[in-house]
Parts: structure tokens; C-alpha cells; sequence
């Protein structure tokens, strides 16, 4: 192991890292194996993993292992390393942030990437209204935040939530979210006062059969239906992805997004949107509430928000951001400033590059590569998604009974291949696809003809 540690290369600039995928061993390889075994001595089993290979340097579209292998990268350590895992931008930024200073507490004495973070998001996040911005450092310390703030400005408890939602690992975001198994079995009791109703999924709702509209109106009914039953005035917020990403790549159907802000609305509850997976880019615009043209009063942002240095953000209108009681919000590590200062990196890289039209142009050869297989195979029954947030659900014809095991056997090929996919979905049966933002078109290309090639290995041909 020592010599595996003292052979890896020094930080080489990763524009060296060549981008294409190489097979040196099998994967996982020799030296992955005996550094997984160690791993098992020290760390918790509590932790599961994907593909158990260790990664020696990674950047652009590519994830280099310590046994030579160079893995096409389609999962960027989920949604965050957009701009490449080792983007000259953040490294520069975070490098000379290092040489002046590693912390203060933003609650103790102040630094100024803290405020043109918050100005930034302020500025970018969706809603035409005065904002104010809070701090964190995950994505579920930003959900609890947005509910302690509707809920401070508002005087009310209730939090509505819905099916197949994700909202994080701690108690409240555990209780927010969906799926038992593996997020919160044996992990209860809960926090109270959440309430979970029925979204509009086009693919599983009772009447999508009847095509999205009606997704929409059934899904709005049921949402009318909750809130009569809890009582529409106990409720503080309504807590939404504008795409669901655990569970599922789920996107609502057209005009759900806007029937909740109408309701939230009528109801004075507070619409907290929960971009920290969607946002940032991710989908061809800077939040993907725009696609639905939609504002929510909370807009939350984490994964892609800092490049991979831990960083999230509560951005919401001044009223209800400046309702809590000053010493109310805070953190240790709030908005940490390496943190900061990569965010600052990743916010010019979307003011100078073409990021947002290389997410569209992700989702381009992804639906020619991948869309075709609904006709072309017997178990794919969607190919979704928007920008660089794509998925391909696997289930029977017919009855769309989730078939797990093909999107397992997809993952397997892919992985012994060097390309490293994500399942999700609330049954596992979903291969989603987060390739960072900056993947070369011909890197692409590779890992999607792999993929391809995968999904008709496994799933076989449509019966004639
Ligand atoms: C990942 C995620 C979270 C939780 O973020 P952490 O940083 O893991 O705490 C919350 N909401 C959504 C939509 C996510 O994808």
C-alpha cells in the first residue's frame, strides 16, 4: 500500500490527463482491490460504493485509477464536478485563497467571497425580486435551513413533500425524503409535521395514460387534496425538485411546477426549490426551475454550486431570509472561504464559457444514442431527462414493472468497460447519466456507444 501511496504521481496539471478511456487491468484492478481491502479494515460498512476503484487523478470528462485504467466519467462524484474535477479555474482560486487564509467563521469575523457568493445567486437565481443569500455546507444542511426559514417567517410547522422526493441524510431531510431503503431504515423515529403527497410522474401516474395534462391536473388535484385534509394554514412550505434526482430523474409533467407556485400562493406557504441537483447548469439552463418558468420564493443550491469544495446556498426573497432572528442561521464552516472562492471560480466559467450550450449539447447525442432503444428493445420503457441530467428507465412492457436487475447488469457492463454509470429510482431500475459539463464530444460519443451497447446486451431485442 505504502508503495502504492509513494508512486502516485505529484499533482500533474490535468490538462496532461489524456481524455479517453484506457484499460490497463481489469476493473477494478490489483492496486484498487488491495487499497478496497484496506478500506474494509477502517471504514464503516455503513458506506456503500458504486465501483470500487481508487481514483489517482481525475479532470475533464475522465477519472484516472491508480492501476493506469481512465474511466469515462459519467457520474461526476453526483453532479458536482461540472467544470471538470480539477478545473484550473478553482484550483488557481482555491490555491491562492490557501496561501492567505483557510478560515475564519463567517459568524466570527467576515471575508468578502462570503457576499459576492450570496450577490451572484442573488442575482441568478430565478424570481425578479430583492433576495438575500445564507451559507452551508451541504445540500441537507441547505434543506433544513430553507424550513427554518419558512417556518420562522410564516409561524407555521407543516412541510409538504413529495413522492419519490430527495432531499438529504440527516433527521429532518430523512424524513423529507421518499425511499426507505437504504436512506432511512432502522433510522427513525422522525421529525414530525411532514407531509408527503403525490407528484406528477408522466411514466407511472394513474392517468398518464390519458397523456401529461391530465399527469398535471390529477397530480394539482392531489396536492388540493393533502393540503384540505392537513389544513392548508398549518403549512410553512411546499418542497419540490424541479427533476427528481434519487429518485428517479422523474421530470413533472408540464405545468405542475407553476400549478404549485398558484397554490402556494393561495395558501401563503412558502415554495422552497430544490435545485441542488438540477441546478447549476445541469440542464441547459442556469436552474431548471427556468424551463418551466417557474420562481421559487427559496431556491436552494449545493453540488455543482462550489466545483466539489463543500458548499451550499438558501437563496430567497429579503422578507422571508431576513424573518429569522440574527444569530438564527449559521454553521461553523458556513460558506467555508476555499469554498467560496471556488464557487467564485465556477460562476466565471459559466459567465465565459459555452457551458450551458455544451449541456444541450450532452442531452443532443445522448437522445440519438439512447432514445431509439425504446423501439429497438424489449425492457426500456423511457429514455428522459433534460441537458446533462439524463436517465433510461428499464420495466415489462405493458405493466412497467421495474426491472432492477437489467439496469444492475447494464451498470456491470459499462463498468468493465471503463464507463462508470449511476442506477436511481426508487426500484433501482434507472441508469441516469451526470457526465460533467466540460466532457469532449468525442469522449461522449465513447462512453455512450459503451452504454448503448450495454442496454442491448442486457435488455435484448423488442419482441416483433
Ligand atoms: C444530494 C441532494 C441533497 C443533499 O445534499 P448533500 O450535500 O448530500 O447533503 C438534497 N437534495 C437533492 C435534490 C440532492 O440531490
Amino acid at each position: 500500500m505504502t508503495e502504492t501511496l509513494a508512486t502516485a504521481p505529484a499533482a500533474a496539471d490535468a490538462a496532461t490527463l489524456p481524455q479517453s478511456r484506457h484499460l490497463a487491468t481489469a476493473i477494478p484492478g490489483p492496486r484498487s482491490q488491495a487499497l478496497h481491502a484496506q478500506r474494509q479494515a477502517h471504514v464503516t460498512d455503513g458506506f456503500g460504493v458504486t465501483l470500487p476503484v481508487f481514483i489517482d487523478r481525475a479532470g475533464g470528462g475522465i477519472l484516472q485509477d491508480v492501476d493506469g485504467n481512465r474511466i469515462i466519467d459519467f457520474a461526476s462524484g453526483i453532479a458536482v464536478t461540472s467544470i471538470g474535477a480539477s478545473n484550473r479555474r478553482v484550483r488557481e482560486r482555491v490555491a491562492a485563497q490557501l496561501e492567505r487564509f483557510t478560515h475564519t467563521c463567517f459568524m466570527v469575523t467576515e471575508y468578502e467571497s462570503f457576499t459576492q457568493v450570496a450577490k451572484w445567486l442573488n442575482e441568478h437565481t430565478p424570481g425578479d425580486f430583492d433576495k438575500r443569500t445564507a451559507l452551508f455546507s451541504t445540500g441537507a444542511e441547505a434543506v433544513e435551513n430553507a424550513v427554518k426559514i419558512a417556518r420562522s417567517a410564516t409561524g407555521r410547522d407543516k412541510v409538504l413533500v413529495f413522492d419519490e422526493a430527495y432531499h438529504g441524510r440527516s433527521l429532518l431531510t430523512m424524513a423529507m425524503t421518499a425511499k426507505v431503503n437504504p436512506y432511512k431504515l432502522n433510522f427513525g423515529p422522525f421529525p414530525a409535521e411532514i407531509v408527503r403527497t403525490s407528484s406528477a410522474n408522466p411514466l407511472r401516474s394513474p392517468a398518464a395514460a390519458q397523456g401529461p395534462e391530465s399527469v398535471t391536473a390529477a397530480a394539482l388535484a392531489g396536492v388540493e387534496a393533502t393540503l384540505a385534509e392537513h389544513g392548508p394554514g398549518d403549512f410553512a412550505a411546499m418542497v419540490i425538485e424541479p427533476i427528481q434526482g434519487e429518485g428517479g430523474f422523474v421530470v413533472p409533467a408540464p405545468g405542475f411546477l407553476a400549478g404549485l407556485r398558484a397554490i402556494a400562493d393561495r395558501h401563503g406557504i412558502v415554495l422552497v426549490i430544490d435545485e441542488i441537483q438540477a441546478g447549476m447548469g445541469r440542464t441547459g439552463t442556469l436552474f431548471a426551475s427556468e424551463h418551466e418558468g417557474v420562481a421559487g420564493d427559496i431556491t436552494l443550491s449545493a453540488k455543482a454550486l462550489a466545483d466539489g469544495v463543500p458548499l451550499s446556498a438558501v437563496t430567497g426573497r429579503t422578507e422571508l431570509m431576513n424573518a429569522v432572528h440574527a444569530g438564527g442561521l449559521g454553521g461553523t464552516y458556513a460558506g467555508n472561504p476555499l469554498a467560496c472562492e471556488a464557487a467564485l471560480a465556477v460562476f466565471e466559467a459559466f459567465e465565459d464559457g459555452t457551458l450551458l450550450e455544451n449541456a444541450r449539447a450532452i442531452e443532443a447525442a445522448a437522445r440519438a444514442a439512447l432514445a431509439p432503444l425504446v423501439q429497438e428493445t424489449g425492457l426500456v420503457a423511457e429514455f428522459r431527462g433534460r441537458g446533462a441530467m439524463l436517465a433510461v428507465e428499464f420495466a415489462e412492457p405493458g405493466t412497467l414493472a421495474p426491472r432492477a436487475d437489467i439496469a444492475k447488469e447494464v451498470s456491470a457492463r459499462c463498468h468493465a468497460q471503463g464507463v462508470l454509470t449511476l442506477t436511481c429510482g426508487t426500484h433501482g431500475n434507472i441508469i441516469r447519466l451526470l457526465p460533467p459539463l466540460v466532457i469532449g464530444p468525442e469522449l461522449l460519443a465513447d462512453g455512450l456507444q459503451v452504454l448503448r451497447g450495454a442496454i442491448l446486451a442486457a435488455a435484448g431485442p423488442a419482441a416483433v
